[in-house]
């Protein structure tokens, strides 16, 4: 682990202990040079932990306040200003690009820069800087080692089902792809009392715990198999609602074919090859398509929301978590990518 020298808090500053930060597939796309992110960076966007200092307008939270840090916005803009953070109009500025990088709160090493606002937080590292905005204060009963996963991998699944596609009671549903946002679709799907959950995917290991957690019916992915047709054979006539984590073109067709009349498609990875959608079959079964950007969240209330159904027993995501000791992140993004652990959280020896 690397010695860095960090910022003084701004005046619109949060100065947060890191206890746990979950891995996210964008932290391994952003290692690979993706999204713009400039480097030298901290990345690092599932953080949860303890507040330390505020600056001296900040309100929200006060030292010793237990925190989950969320994607960024701006708070301004027509989106936010809408209630739609997760679609505000500074979200690639604010995340990725490193919009606030003459502010206080990046990290040095000796006289160099180093940029420490990836997602308005950089949490990989034993302390943060974040704003009001991405701050979100959460009840100290909960396990704070593990909550970060809820401010983007685990709202993002649980958010594209109970806020974007909005799955309703008796409903069925079909989520593609069940990593750690297609588990977390399962049991928001489960909260949302559908009628058949079926989920679908390419490894075996992953379907039995899409099993633990409440998936009704299963279809094993793979290269010659139409799972579109096995949704339809599973439920005839169709799902209500299809939802793609996997971002395979591929596998939005399977999804979108999926569906039954007047059918919702959700997706929240962009397929890197071209996607035409079956538009004749759109029009003529009344199907809709939703782009999902963190599952709709408004974290302040959806934050605190899943916790409640977590301690109810409702939402059980502590399944999907492993703990490693931050010095492993290597190992440990290497047995997320093999599908051996859905979830790594980092913890930091206090
Ligand atoms: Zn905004
Ligand atoms: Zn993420």
């Amino acid at each position: 682990m690397e010695e860095l020298e960090l910022s003084e808090p701004g005046p619109s500053d949060i100065l947060v202990r890191i206890v746990g930060v979950g891995l996210c597939h964008t932290d391994v796309k952003a290692l690979g040079g993706g999204m713009g992110v400039p480097k030298p960076v901290v990345l690092g966007h599932e953080g949860a932990g303890i507040v330390e200092r505020v600056g001296e307008r900040v309100t929200k939270v006060k030292p010793g306040d237990h925190v989950v840090l969320t994607y960024d916005s701006c708070g301004a803009c027509r989106a936010c200003a809408g209630g739609h953070p997760a679609y505000c109009e500074q979200t690639g500025a604010l995340n990725f690009r490193d919009a606030r990088e003459s502010e206080p709160g990046f990290f040095r090493k000796g006289n160099d820069r180093i940029h420490g606002h990836f997602f308005g937080q950089s949490s990989f590292a034993s302390h943060a800087i974040a704003r009001p905005q991405n701050t979100i204060a959460v009840r100290k009963d909960a396990p704070l080692e593990i909550l970060g996963v809820l401010g983007c991998g685990v709202q993002t699944g649980a958010g594209a089902v109970m806020n974007s596609l909005a799955a309703r009671k008796g409903e069925s549903i079909a989520i593609f792809g069940v990593g750690p946002v297609g588990l977390s679709a399962v049991m928001a799907s489960v909260v949302c009392c559908c009628s058949e959950i079926i989920a679908v995917d390419v490894l075996e290991s992953r379907l039995a715990i899409a099993r633990q957690l409440g998936a009704t019916k299963f279809v094993l992915a793979g290269p010659t198999v139409k799972t579109a047709e096995e949704v339809r054979r599973l439920v005839p006539g169709g799902v209500n609602c299809a939802f793609d984590t996997t971002g395979r073109t591929d596998s939005c067709h399977q999804a979108l074919a999926s569906l039954t009349t007047k059918g919702r498609f959700g997706f929240v990875t962009i397929p890197a090859n071209s996607f035409e959608p079956n538009l004749a079959a759109m029009m003529l079964g009344g199907l809709s398509m939703r782009g999902i950007v963190q599952g709709d969240s408004v974290p302040n209330a959806f934050i605190p929301r899943l916790i409640e159904l977590y301690m109810s027993g409702r939402f059980p995501f502590d399944k999907l978590v492993t703990k490693y000791p931050f010095e492993q992140i290597n190992q440990a993004i290497e047995d997320q990518s093999s599908g051996k652990v859905v979830k790594p959280v980092f913890t930091f020896a206090s």
